[in-house]
């Protein structure tokens, strides 16, 4: 059994138009011999009026956190609304399709509503609907917990759903269709001049979609890895050949760098032993931070000084436990960090010199930088991100690949 997953994110179900695109897709990987499962997204964007933004617009904040529950089963309609809309327009195109929802396509989860953890996938009723000639079209972004809840996976789980049953399937590929033609070598509405990546390994876009870009949810990538099922990335809208995301390294670009993104809402916080003095709280901040799971990147210990960055989501939490322990800090709102990944930068010297210099050159002020094997980050003032990115892309990365 030939069996693909074809994933379709909100814009790409947003319309009849569109959907009429995705039907094509669909169909396409019939004649080629496949047996698509089909996951969608919610409709549209927020204001939409099935858009998962627009459905928690229908309720006040302060029921949204005391009603996990309600507010997961709120969320999940969106999709619910989708699959069927589209089984509609599949059945249009004498393609038998049925709708499902997470939990009937065998996604079960635990119980932590709104980023629950999938336990496993029973796939039986979709290998029925296979073998019947028919296209499951699985509601994406949620499951069902073992208790009977409809429970959802955190934002942009669709992409989630479709890896998890790639590799429950056993799939021979999963297919990620988004309103761009693929992984691009930056975010195409910051660089204009962002181009296609082929190829790419399964690490590097790990990086990519952990350090900000939206374009695939980072769980969706490591499920893929784990199974070593290719994942390919494409336009809904066009022919484009798109990304291919597989184990392989020799991916045919020349590039040093294979692309840059942006993770916004960060926070640098810097607490030093002379602000501290006395305060024997301060040589434990690590782990008080940790017990409060506060997640903390970016971090520097120096034997005076700690530095580390904060998302802003964070900041009323860590206020809080600051301000009990009669700590002070010094902070920079309005960081964006900005890494530059690429698994060829290993050893390879000069590479930071470069960056500093390219944004020094267009008076950008690195506020802290930290680097790995494959990734090289620099924190800069969020105002200061989009020229920063345009600078070090025109710098790094537009050799066009070789293929
Ligand atoms: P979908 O609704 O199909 O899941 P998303 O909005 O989640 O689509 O992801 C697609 C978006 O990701 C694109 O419109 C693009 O703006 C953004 N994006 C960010 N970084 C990149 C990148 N490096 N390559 C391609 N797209 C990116
Ligand atoms: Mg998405």
């Amino acid at each position: 059994m030939k069996i693909i997953i074809q994933k379709f994110g909100g814009t790409s179900v947003s319309s009849q138009d569109r959907r009429t695109m995705v039907t094509e897709k669909v169909s396409v990987a019939i004649k080629n011999g496949f047996m698509p499962v089909v996951v969608v997204s919610a409709m549209g964007r927020n204001g939409d009026p099935y858009a998962t933004d627009t459905l928690l617009s229908l309720i006040d904040t302060s029921f949204k956190n005391g009603n996990l529950q309600a507010t997961d089963l709120l969320m999940s309609c969106g999709e619910i609304i989708s699959t069927v809309v589209m089984s509609n327009d599949l059945n249009k195109k004498n393609i038998k399709a049925v709708p499902l929802l997470g939990g009937q396509a065998g996604i079960i989860t635990d119980n932590n509503f709104s980023n629950a953890s999938v336990l496993r996938v029973e796939s039986q009723k979709l290998l029925e609907i296979l073998n019947d000639g028919k296209v499951p079209v699985v509601a994406g972004f949620q499951g069902l917990s073992e208790h009977g809840y409809l429970t959802t996976l955190g934002r942009g789980g669709s992409d989630v759903t479709a890896s998890l049953l790639g590799s429950a399937l056993k799939a021979e590929k999963v297919e990620i269709y988004t309103d761009v033609d693929g992984i691009m070598t930056a975010d195409p509405r910051v660089v204009k001049n962002a181009a296609l990546i082929e190829a790419i390994s399964y690490s590097e876009v790990y990086q990519f979609a952990d350090q900000g870009a939206k374009v695939i949810h980072p769980r969706a990538v490591k499920i893929a890895a784990m199974a070593n099922i290719p994942l390919v990335i494409k336009n809904t809208l066009n022919q484009s050949k798109g990304t291919l995301i597989s184990n392989s390294d020799n991916d045919g670009s020349i590039n040093l760098i294979e692309g840059i993104t942006q993770m916004d809402n960060r926070i640098q916080i810097k607490f030093s032993a002379s602000n501290n003095e006395g305060n024997e709280n301060y040589a434990n901040i690590l782990d008080i931070l940790a017990e409060n799971k506060i997640s903390i990147d970016l971090i520097n210990v120096f034997p005076k000084e700690s530095i580390f960055t904060i998302d802003r989501t964070d900041l009323a939490k860590f206020n809080e436990v600051i301000k009990s322990l009669n700590l002070k800090h010094t902070y920079e709102e309005n960081c964006s960090k900005i890494s530059l990944i690429g698994n060829k930068i290993a050893g390879k010297p000069g590479v930071m010199a470069k960056i500093i210099k390219t944004l020094r050159n267009e008076n950008i002020d690195v506020l802290q930088t930290a680097d790995s094997h494959e990734t090289i980050w620099c924190l800069v003032k969020s105002e200061f991100a989009s020229k920063a990115i345009n600078s070090l892309h025109n710098e790094f990365c537009t050799t066009k690949p070789t293929k």
